[in-house]
């Protein structure tokens, strides 16, 4: 672990060369480096593969004492000592994983000041052995990774980080410097407060990944779009399979794996052990595509993902961002593609609507979802969608998402809504009763199932009304009313009611634009040689 050359020096620049091999620092991390080694606090948000981790390895070979590392992602600590050991660094972790001989060699070094980083899992840094062993020794910052996991509206939420706020107290004079890949000013602003991180420099990087080319597809049969995708354009290429439930991952790793390709399940309700395995297995070997569920992912550093294809729809845009960007670290052209239905927004809304939390978080929840919705829904460039998001402006269309190589068209809706509006509202008035989407639509065609006989719902006025549009565009028609609040979902059944809103649509005070889905969905071919 501990290495007899001493690597310190002064100049980062040094460092940056001798060390780490590299000719020259990247975007803004000599102005972090500088800050931080002048003892002050810093708040970085930088992209995936932005370079973040030097932004604090630097100055804990510039700056005297040992450098404090929180991190949570306790599975890849040995992974992050050995390739700071084999550079020469002088590195060690304390966590769970460890026997109490490993642990009573890395307090010795610690304290002897033998190291030049230590990494620490967030929980160990709120007990009172820790602190007390922190205390015996030097510290020369403390560095926060995943900084997001501070933030209770995040899907990463890890209640140990609220307890981090006390390093400012304990070790005042101690610079600290947080770091994450999430990038919305909220968020920001969220780390900022709850790390009591008040004076401390924002240092805020462009979120664009170029290289990577964003499509969201009409889902029909998921796991086949997803097959041909891969056949077509990623044969044999390494690859994120995200979906929503610990079920499905299963049974796409296995429909993957019947059709030839090299596919691994990955979820919570594996045990550790094969996770390990299947973790180590997708880092290590080239072309595996891993089938995973959001459990997956933090702190992967594996440059020469190709895509990342999700079957469900993400929960947030952040969430979103954060999943995709695993894709094309090496600055090579990836893709990131969805696939996104009406039962998405049926079961996301749903899931909102029944789950525990108070109004304001299920509020927020909604809040995030629809800021999702709306990039799934957008006629725009979705790059200058999701930079818009994240707050940065975007130039001008990007040529390299799906709504820039085949641009969809946007039409007229407001009669449609209208008719589906009214449909729901004279069940709903008129008989007291509600029902999903497809028994909506099957009225809308003139459908006589046995269902509408059986409510005599063939007898409606609105009975046959919507012949005009096809199943399929009537189906977007109800999932972008309900994108756009002007349809909400009720119940275990996910009934559709209609909102404050829909009496705007009723009343023709407001036109409704739609997205038509282009015939062809564009494929990456013509962007992207290979
Ligand atoms: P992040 O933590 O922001 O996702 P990393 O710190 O893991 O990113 O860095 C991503 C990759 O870029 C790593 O392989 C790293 O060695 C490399 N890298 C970082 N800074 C530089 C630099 N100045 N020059 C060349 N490569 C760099
Ligand atoms: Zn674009």
């Amino acid at each position: 672990m501990a290495s007899p050359t001493d690597l310190r020096s002064s100049d980062a620049l040094e460092v940056l060369r001798r060390v780490f091999g590299y000719d020259a620092f990247r975007g803004f991390q000599q102005e972090v480096i500088d800050h931080v080694v002048a003892g002050g606090d810093a708040l970085v948000l930088m992209p995936t593969g932005g370079g973040k981790s030097l932004c604090y390895q630097i100055p804990a070979l510039v700056r005297d004492g040992v450098a404090v590392v929180v991190s949570p992602l306790i599975a890849l600590m040995q992974d992050q000592v050995d390739a700071l050991t084999a550079v020469g660094v002088r590195a060690g972790f304390l966590n769970s994983t460890q026997d109490l001989d490993a642990r009573r060699v890395v307090e010795r070094a610690f304290v002897a000041g033998e190291l030049d980083l230590l990494y620490l899992a967030p929980e160990a840094l709120g007990t009172r052995g820790v602190q007390q062993l922190l205390d015996r020794g030097r510290i020369a910052l403390f560095a926060i990774d995943e900084a997001h996991c501070v933030s209770q509206w995040g899907h990463d939420f890890r209640p140990d980080y609220l307890a981090l706020s006390m390093l400012h107290e304990r070790w005042p004079d101690v610079p600290r410097i947080a770091l994450t890949a999430t990038a919305t000013s909220a968020t920001r602003d969220e780390i900022a407060t709850r790390l009591k991180l008040t004076d401390a420099r924002h240092f805020v990087a462009s979120f664009d990944r170029p290289n990577i080319q964003y499509r969201i597809v009409p889902k029909r049969e998921p796991r086949k779009q997803l097959l041909s995708l891969l056949r077509d354009e990623h044969p044999g290429d390494a690859g994120i399979v995200y979906c929503l439930s610990r079920a499905s991952v299963d049974k796409t790793a296995e429909l993957l794996t019947a059709n030839g390709v090299a596919a691994l399940p990955y979820h919570a309700g594996l045990d550790a052990g094969t996770r390990a395995r299947n973790q180590q297995r997708f880092l290590r070997e080239d072309g595996l595509v891993m089938v995973a569920t959001i459990a997956f992912g933090m702190g992967i550093d594996k440059p020469d993902v190709r895509f990342v294809a999700h079957l469900d729809l993400p929960k947030s845009v952040e969430g979103y961002y954060q999943e995709t960007g695993r894709a094309g670290r090496d600055g090579l052209p990836s893709t990131a593609w969805l696939a996104y239905g009406l039962q998405d927004v049926v079961q996301q809304r749903k899931m909102i609507e029944t789950s525990d939390g108070d109004l304001t978080h299920r509020r927020n929840l909604a809040a995030h979802l629809d800021a999702m919705l709306a990039l799934c829904e957008t006629v725009r460039c979705r790059r200058g969608q999701l930079l818009d998001y994240f707050g940065e402006k975007a130039t001008a269309a990007c040529g390299n998402c799906d709504t820039c190589l085949s641009p969809p068209e946007s039409w007229d809706g407001t009669v449609a809504a209208q008719k589906l509006l009214s449909t729901i509202f004279r069940l709903d008035r008129e008989r007291n009763q509600r029902f999903g989407a497809g028994h909506c639509v099957d009225i809308l065609l003139g459908r006589a199932t046995d269902k509408v006989t059986q409510y005599g719902h063939d007898s409606l006025t609105v009975f046959g009304i919507g012949v005009e549009l096809r199943e399929a565009e009537w189906r977007g028609v109800v999932r972008q009313l309900l994108a756009e609040g002007l349809l909400a979902v009720e119940g275990d059944y996910g009934t559709l009611a209609l909102t404050e809103a829909s009496a705007e649509v009723l009343g023709r005070r407001r036109t409704v634009m739609m997205r038509r889905e282009p015939e062809k969905v564009a494929s990456s071919r013509a962007a992207k040689p290979r």
